[in-house]
């Protein structure tokens, strides 16, 4: 169970132990004087100043997604929406600690060791995959993402949401993929991922393709952003397309951004090509330098989805909120 109790620091977080493999294992024990953060059997005792992060990072993630996973972390900036990005700094504070190194906390780094978390939790979840990176990074080898895909493929009752400003390699490497005929594979049992010749790759014997539990999206900032992006994600097959307008630094139109026409599109694997876009979640910036967000931005994306039909989700205008409310 977790509770907010008060949107600034008072807050109680408390999971059952089948949950507590949330990474970057976002357990808080107790009240503000009692802060920890626990991760299987570790418990990391962490200054108090970093705790309104860590809240921070709990609003982010839980309120559209129950569970994180982060079988890679550390990245590299490739746009302005990166500018304050909170896995670094969060990874900066988690230096030499949990799986983040001491000397470039911020290093992509594979942890294979994570790979089969989510075949442990037992409750139906949504899990955001890779909070503190970006799974398309070029530093992640393909043969890796096929197993986070083995994993995703091999845990039908959570709903996996694989969030990248790296676009261009996501449908590359989707289009890799298949379930079949004369296309390459790598299979994924739930242990090694074996590589066949050729250039395809597949991470699930006899599944369905896409992978129907597995929610591919962007993240975009501003109508540059948007522009580039989204067309290339509605390429990419996915059985739910969905785009983040966070942070927001700009004015969005999503039809200029194609977001809500068919998009040009190659093997479907038997799905029927997405005409649109699936869900928009906006918010605004928060945590240290939060640029501010024009509400004006907000409502139009909330009237652009209402227009087309298409689920909108307003996640959080912390910093906004913040200044109005203390
Ligand atoms: S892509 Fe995401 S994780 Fe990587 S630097 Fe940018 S904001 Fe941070």
């Amino acid at each position: 169970m977790e509770r907010v109790i008060d949107a600034k620091t008072t807050v109680i977080w408390q999971k059952e132990p089948e949950d507590r493999v949330a990474e970057p294992a976002l357990l808080v024990k107790g009240y503000l004087d009692v802060i920890a953060i626990q991760q299987g059997s570790d418990t990391i005792n962490i200054n108090r100043e970093a705790l309104p992060e860590i809240i921070r990072v709990l609003w982010r993630t839980l309120k559209w997604a129950t569970k994180v996973w982060n079988p890679v972390t550390g990245c590299t900036k490739v746009s302005q929406g990166c500018k304050n990005c909170y896995a670094e700094r969060m990874a900066t504070r988690l230096a030499g600690r949990v799986g983040y190194p001491a000397d470039e906390p911020f290093r992509v780094t594979l942890h294979p060791e994570r790979l089969d978390m989510p075949r442990h939790w037992r409750k139906p979840a949504r899990v955001f995959v890779n909070s503190m990176s970006d799974l398309f990074h070029s530093d992640v080898p393909d043969e890796f993402i096929a197993r986070v895909f083995g994993t995703m493929s091999g845990c039908k009752k959570h709903t996996f949401m694989v969030l990248t400003k790296r676009p261009e390699r996501m449908l590359k490497w989707l289009m890799r993929c298949g379930n079949g005929g004369g296309l390459g594979w790598i299979t994924h049992n739930g242990a090694k991922p074996i590589a066949y010749g050729g250039d395809g790759i597949v991470v699930g014997e006899n599944d369905r393709w896409p992978l129907p539990n597995v929610w591919l999206g962007v993240s975009v900032e501003d109508q540059t952003t948007a522009d580039e992006r989204i067309p290339l994600l509605l390429q990419t097959p996915a059985a739910v397309h969905f785009v983040s307008c966070e942070p927001l630094l700009g004015p969005v139109d999503l039809n200029k951004a194609h977001g809500f026409q068919r998009p040009i599109y190659g093997d479907t694997g038997g799905y029927p090509p997405p005409e649109r876009l699936d869900w928009v979640i906006c918010g605004g910036e928060s945590g240290p330098g939060a640029r501010p967000m024009h509400p004006d931005w907000a409502r139009s994306l909330r009237d652009q989805c209402a227009d087309a039909g298409v689920p909108y989700f307003f996640k959080q205008w912390e910093e906004l909120w913040r200044k109005e409310n203390t």
